[in-house]
């Protein structure tokens, strides 16, 4: 067969899946519209604002629709926090304090997290006196018996969780797995439970805020900007919770009183708004990835059955150089520096070599199609994003073309 029979044929026998997709898309859609609604957003709110920002309504308004959407008490919604790792390291910082235990029940946390964890005189948590224990996953699940003897036995601030599966040969979890791991800690303590919530946004009709976690945070340029929003990132949860992290954010007793933002925030809202729809592309491309890619022969996640709680596909190609070239090609089909070659590179964060595909119009932007890969056996290639799913089409085909030949 060639490349366009098996994407074909991969696209009928994921129709039904599709539709389950379709039908995430439209709930979601409903519920940013409403959030829009309820909160009377108007072109007022897109002007830019400067200096101190007092009385910045574009910032104040994003802030209650992100809490809405999220179902949760109050939301920091902010171009000022930089990156997904940013929102989320200005979370633990606000919440945990000397001495206090943070408790990683889903393993090792994403690879820039690390050093913010536990680096050496880097200005950490670690530096500060805050101590940091995890749970290993077992077989890909939350070990949860484990979980409840460690909390039976040990006093815990903090207990953190990561939706999606980062640089792990694993599936995110799912809405229902993160529920039933919230419910069973609450049994045993009153520890806060932080959700690393990067590429699950809208992947389900609740957010992980709406079975249990005390916080969320994630990235703009994944799924929760749409495309359009330039940078952020956000963090939503308990407002008693967001008061003390909105004083990180800024400075004490300050929070989100001040925080200009020069540009203006039409795209954080029009990114939201087609956040649903843009992540929906990009799960039926992570399944036609994962599926196609499968037909050639390749160890593929997700199965196109399961449930899904990120955006990505992992391709296991167990050859370094198919490797390289998968992600050439995928930068050779993206719109913008088609031309570039992307080769692996020591990249602040990580500990591993990593190659990066990402030729985006929001500069590192995986909403957008995308495809890392740490340079480390067995060469696993994840692939996220797509704006449209024509566009994810094209790539996948071309990719094809170029491992087949
Ligand atoms: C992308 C990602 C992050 C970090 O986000 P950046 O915006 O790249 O800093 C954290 N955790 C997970 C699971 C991610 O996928």
């Amino acid at each position: 067969m060639n490349s366009l029979d098996i994407i074909s044929s991969c696209k009928d026998e994921l129709r039904d899946v599709f539709s389950i997709i379709d039908n995430i898309a439209l709930s979601n859609q409903e519920k940013v519209l409403n959030a829009f609604k309820n909160n009377s957003i108007a072109l007022r709110h897109f002007a830019p604002t400067s200096g101190y920002g007092y009385d910045d309504i574009g910032r104040d308004s994003l802030n209650k629709v992100y809490a809405e959407v999220f179902g949760a008490e109050d939301a920091i919604v902010s171009p000022h926090l930089l990156s997904g790792t940013h929102a989320l390291c200005v979370g633990l910082f606000g919440l945990l304090m000397p001495k206090d235990k943070m408790l990683s029940i889903t393993g090792m946390p994403y690879d820039t997290i690390r050093p913010a964890i536990f680096g050496k005189d880097t200005g950490s948590l670690a530096d500060y006196g805050i101590n940091y224990d995890e749970i290993p996953l077992n077989n890909g699940q939350i070990d949860i018996d484990k979980v409840c003897t460690y909390l039976r036995k040990n006093k815990v601030k903090l207990v953190y969780l990561q939706r999606s599966r980062g640089y792990e040969w694993r599936n995110a979890f799912t809405i229902e797995d993160l529920k039933l791991a919230i419910e069973k800690v609450r049994t045993l303590s009153n520890a806060i439970i932080y959700v690393d919530n990067c590429y699950g946004e809208f992947t389900d009709t609740v957010e992980p805020t709406q079975v249990g976690a005390d916080i969320i945070a994630g990235s703009l340029i994944k799924n929760a900007g749409g495309g359009l929003a330039p940078t952020g990132g956000y963090i939503c949860g308990k407002s008693s919770l967001i008061a003390k992290i909105e004083n990180r954010l800024t400075t004490p007793n300050v929070g989100r009183e001040v925080g200009s933002y020069a540009g203006d925030y039409r795209l954080f809202y029009q990114g939201l708004f087609l956040a649903p729809h843009v992540t929906a592309q990009a799960l039926k491309g992570a399944l036609l990835f994962s599926k196609a890619f499968t037909e050639i022969g390749y160890e593929t996640l997700p199965r196109s059955c399961e449930k899904l709680g990120d955006i990505i596909c992992s391709i296991k190609f167990g050859d370094k150089d198919k490797l390289i070239k998968f992600c050439q090609c995928v930068q050779g089909a993206s719109p913008i520096d088609s031309f570039a070659i992307p080769e692996p590179w020591d990249m602040p964060g990580y500990s591993n070599q990593v190659i990066m595909a990402s030729g985006s119009f929001v500069q590192g932007s995986s909403i957008e199609i995308s495809a890392d890969a740490p340079i480390k056996e067995p060469f696993i290639a994840y692939v996220q994003g797509g704006l449209t799913f024509e566009h994810i089409q094209i790539v996948l085909k071309r990719c094809i073309d170029a491992i087949s030949s």
